[in-house]
């Protein structure tokens, strides 16, 4: 892809090398829009030509190797690990160290080996050193007096492995089983950015060992990383005459119009007491700044659904996320609002089945619209996990619904279907609200036990699309006509529009322009 990007740029003249297996791209011709990035067949590659991918790695070294140009090798960045830390807390490393055996692994019969609990740390060196009952312990391979490892390992080992045990955490006898099988690798990890070196490196690399070992048959232990955003809010803060400045929470910050535009911000002490703050801008949340927001506050005020609501709507995951206040209360208006359309749908009583035979246009589009909404929410947050455009899709959803003024049988039949579409895609996001509207539109079974249903094909096909008509480049009306219309078609039902005939005033078009599926600009 980079040398693709590079070819790209500096005008070189790229050719296909790599044909896809599916034959997708076989008919596709210069210029490339972008590089074939999974594995094929080679081609135009000479006497590598026609081999699979690991067939023409495989000759290419070769061919260099033979012809004294290189070698094949496999190369490894992980730097030394000294995983052995001087303190207590950590897992004990089982060994012995005997002055006539040297160094014994602890035998399987004594394992594990277990920290001491009556240890009292006195803050200088490593108490496991100083303390005598663990220390001191007998040879199992010659019985002669001989020293417990002291060291303990660093934490970084724990955090390698410990979710392989979630696959078996009830099993005290060995470190895995084979119910890691089915549930390893890991679909999807989700941390911070922090965790994207060190924490990948090592577990990486511990998986591969234990796969080497024959404990696990992995050799990654995740599928996809998400790195996600920091939380961003306001800092303030007040420079007393002497000491350090006091941060503070911006919850007790009002923000006032101060002398000539400027703004005042002005806290509120725990005493009841004022000041004048300094702003500094927007930082990570963090204690030292004071600018955390306590999400327990949010979650009684508005509800948990609300504050998770948010969260994901304000940012995508991988994004930094600025709270604001505004935005907490605009996700709560949403979900009263969808609420509240729940309530008023189902006061009128149960919706009949759906006959889909009989649909009239604007019930075919409302059908589309929540089919569609299904559609991008599925693939939103089981692909692209962008939670934010998941929850907008809803809440466009939403919008449709509202706009759909029929109250005929057949259109609250749709109605129905479109608040269950909107009620289940949500659930995850906003799992309470959603399980209790689940309930009202008369399912007896819980929300969460529900399939997640597939967008109806016949739903999604669009049998008529609506074009917008100018004259003169000017919006004078718009035409509803099939999907598959012919220039002919369109331009006849743009002209005998009523509103542009009355623009048009009985003169003959000197040029009708048609982009499909958009737009006519008829000039006269
Ligand atoms: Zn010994």
């Amino acid at each position: 892809e980079r040398d693709f990007a590079f070819a790209t740029q500096n005008g070189i003249a790229i050719r296909m090398v790599v044909k896809s297996a599916s034959g997708a791209y076989d008919d596709v011709v210069a210029p490339w829009i972008e590089a074939y990035g999974d594995h094929g067949v080679t081609v135009n590659s000479g006497e590598f030509s026609g081999l699979a991918y690991k067939e023409a790695v495989d000759a290419i070294a070769a061919a260099l190797e033979q012809r004294g140009l290189g070698r094949k090798r496999v190369q490894f960045r992980l730097r030394d690990w000294g995983i052995s830390r001087q303190r207590y807390w950590g897992c004990p490393i089982p060994l012995i160290h005997c002055e006539s055996c040297g160094e014994v692994p602890v035998p399987d019969s004594q394992l594990p080996v277990v920290l001491p609990e009556d240890l009292v740390p006195d803050g200088s060196g490593n108490p496991l050193a100083k303390t005598a009952s663990f220390r001191d312990c007998a040879c199992p391979s010659c019985g002669r007096p001989a020293r417990r490892e002291t060291d303990t390992m660093d934490t970084f080992v724990d955090s390698s492995w410990y979710f392989l045990r979630y696959a078996c955490a009830d099993n005290g006898a060995a470190m895995v089983d084979e119910r890691v099988k089915y549930w390893l690798p890991v679909d999807q990890y989700i941390g911070g950015i922090e965790h994207a070196i060190l924490h990948l490196l090592y577990s990486r690399f511990w998986t591969k060992v234990m796969r080497d070992l024959k404990l696990v048959g992995i050799g990654e232990p995740f599928g996809n990383l998400l790195t996600q955003g920091m939380v961003l809010n306001h800092i303030y803060w007040q420079q007393p005459a002497e000491g350090r400045r006091v941060y503070f929470n911006p919850n007790d910050v009002d923000v006032e119009d101060g002398a000539g535009g400027a703004k005042r911000y002005v806290a509120t002490r725990d005493d009841g007491s004022t000041l004048e703050v300094v702003y500094e801008g927007l930082g990570t949340m963090s204690k030292s700044k004071n600018n955390g927001v306590d999400p327990q506050g949010l979650v009684e005020k508005y509800g948990a659904d609300t504050a998770r609501l948010f969260m994901m709507f304000t940012a995508p995951p991988e994004q930094s996320l600025e709270w604001s206040d505004e935005g907490v209360q605009g996700s709560f208006r949403f979900i009263r609002r969808l609420w509240k359309a729940v309530y008023d749908h189902v006061a009128a009583g149960p919706a009949p089945q759906l006959d889909l035979a009989t649909l009239s246009p604007a019930q075919k589009a409302l059908r589309r619209a929540a089919h569609q909404t299904l559609a991008k929410v599925t693939d939103d947050i089981g692909r692209r996990r962008t939670f934010n455009t998941a929850i907008a899709a809803v809440m466009e959803l939403l919008n449709a619904i509202g706009r759909f003024e029929d109250g005929s049988p057949q259109g609250r039949a749709v109605v129905q279907e479109a608040f269950e579409i909107a009620t289940i895609t949500l659930s995850p996001i906003v799992p309470h609200v959603c399980h209790a509207l689940w309930a009202s539109l008369g399912h007896a079974g819980a929300l969460i036990d529900q399939r997640w249903p597939q967008p109806d094909p016949a739903a999604l096909a669009q049998d008529a699309v609506t074009m917008v008509v100018q004259v003169n480049g000017k919006l004078r009306g718009q035409i509803s006509v099939p999907v598959d219309a012919a220039e002919e078609t369109i331009r006849a039902a743009a002209l005998a529009e009523e509103s542009v005939q009355r623009f048009v005033a009985g003169a003959t078009p000197r040029k009708v322009v048609i982009v499909p599926r958009k737009l006519v600009n008829v000039v006269v």
